[in-house]
Order: structure tokens, then sequence, then C-alpha cells
């Protein structure tokens, strides 16, 4: 990768910040940083939904009370099958779910 500002070589990074977030990239000596599309996509996309409300219905598998997480939330946060995450009520009104 060039710099398109000096045309020097880039250097490949895996902290640059991108609306305060880490993500990949590439770095000058210049200081130009050009972020990996995917990973700022999905930055984007966090911010988008971040603090949007939805609204899931439950589905029963045997006892069991499934819900299913939105595909767009699960790609914003990186999650995937198999993924553990933490979950907690807060109250007999309230879940949060960390990942
Ligand atoms: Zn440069």
């Amino acid at each position: 990768m060039k710099c398109h500002n000096c045309n020097k070589a880039m250097k490949r990074r895996t902290d640059l910040k991108f609306n305060k977030h880490t993500v990949k990239g590439w770095k000058c000596s210049c200081g130009e940083e050009y972020f990996d599309s995917e990973d700022a996509q999905r930055i984007l996309l966090l911010n988008k939904l971040k603090n949007k409300g939805f609204e899931l219905k439950l589905n029963r598998v045997k006892s069991n009370l499934i819900l299913r997480i939105p595909k767009e939330v699960g790609k914003a946060m990186g999650l995937n099958e198999k993924d553990i995450v933490h979950f907690s009520m807060k109250n007999d009104k309230e879940i949060v779910i960390k990942t």
C-alpha cells in the first residue's frame, strides 16, 4: 500500500483509532492513515445501531425461550455462532447481555 499523500510505502497496523474504536489499516510516516474498509464499515454500523431499541419476538425450543439477535447487530458487534456471551437479569424487566 502506497501513501496517496507522499507516495511512501505504508505500514500495516492493527492499532489505528477510528471513531474511538481500534481498527486495522495502514499508516504512513507522514501521518496519513487508511482504515481497513471492513473494520470501518463495522464501526459505522455499530454507531448507527448504538442505542437503537429492537422489538424481538421470543421463540421456544423445548422448554427454553430463544432470543434471536438481529443479523445487523451480530455483524456490528462482531458476533458469531458459538460465541459465548454473558447474560444477567438486572431486575424482572431488564436483561443485560455482554460480549
Ligand atoms: Zn505519506
